[in-house]
């Protein structure tokens, strides 16, 4: 039998909050009982909001609530030929292109879109397809903008990603989703449009990264918040197109504040960092989260 191998990946771009205590209290958890492995991952390729402070900081808090991890822990910033090559796999297969458009433009796009009535669509977060103007674009359009220097993000083209995949993609869900979910359930990455996979200066967006480094780690079980629930249809494709392996996933409930809101790494009152320092103990947060059973 293979050694079943969890992971907590935090981003260190503010303070772990209690949402992040449960989750990796959670993780270490489920790792610790089913005599897996317990691994930490830093997902600092967005090096403009990533700080060392905050990399610190998530150390710091997590060891103070008991937990172990692997070492070395892998970083994202560490890695990026990792990431260069997957992009390159995608891009040899005719799968990427570069878009130019910026917000403006494509928010007024999708207002004319819109103005006749028909609603332009949304993927799973809400947030407006990608315009096909892009893609359309020609070879010799793209290559005169990109040594002119402009902007660029590399996104999927969905479609001809789609196009590559031998039949329906699913994933086994050990968890729930928001609508309840749960066991095999139908990848529906169609629903996302064409996302961003890389940036001219980052060699990969989350969700490049986060199969890359998935596979690469040899994770079997990926347990996270609810709020990745939907993006796991994009992952369970780029797994797909990359032929990588395929983890399990177990998306857990997120800790709400007294409003019923997400909790933000902008509230600093139920930053782990802040509830230390007023006086809890490690033992209060696990109670706070429901996991007191975890020590
Ligand atoms: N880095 C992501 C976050 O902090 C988590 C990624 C994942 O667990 O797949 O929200």
């Amino acid at each position: 039998m293979i050694t079943p191998v969890f992971r907590f990946a935090p981003s260190p771009n503010g303070l772990l909050h209690l949402g992040h205590a449960y989750s990796a209290l959670l993780n270490f958890a489920m790792a610790r009982d089913a005599g897996g492995r317990f691994l930490l991952r830093i997902e600092d390729i967005d090096i403009t909001r990533c700080t060392p402070e905050f990399e610190e900081g998530i150390y710091r808090d997590l060891s103070w609530l008991g937990l172990k991890w692997e070492m070395p822990v892998r970083r994202q910033s560490e890695h990026f030929d990792d990431y260069r090559a997957a992009l390159e796999q995608l891009a040899d297969a005719g799968m990427v292109y570069p878009s130019f458009m910026s917000r403006k433009e494509i928010r007024a796009y999708i207002a004319e879109a819109e103005a006749d009535g028909k609603p332009w669509p949304r993927d799973p977060d809400g947030a407006p397809h990608f315009p096909p103007v892009d893609r359309k674009r020609t070879e010799t359009e793209r290559k005169r903008r990109m040594e002119d220097g402009e902007p660029f993000a590399w996104r999927l083209d969905m479609e001809a990603a789609l196009a590559h995949l031998d039949g329906p993609v699913s994933w086994d869900e050990d968890g729930t989703g928001p609508d309840g979910e749960t066991g095999k359930l139908p990848a529906l990455p169609h629903d996302w449009g064409d996302v961003v996979i890389a940036r001219k200066e980052m060699p990969a967006s989350y969700h490049l990264s986060v199969v890359v480094d998935d596979a690469l780690q040899g994770v079997t079980h990926v347990v996270r918040g609810r709020d990745l629930f939907h993006a796991t249809a994009v992952h369970r494709l780029l797994q797909e197109l990359l032929g990588l392996p395929v983890p399990r996933y177990y998306h857990h409930e997120l800790i709400l504040d007294e409003n019923g809101h997400k909790l933000s790494k902008r509230r600093g009152d139920t930053a782990i960092a802040s509830l230390r320092a007023a006086g809890t103990a490690p033992g209060d947060i696990l109670r706070m989260v429901g996991l007191d059973h975890v020590r």
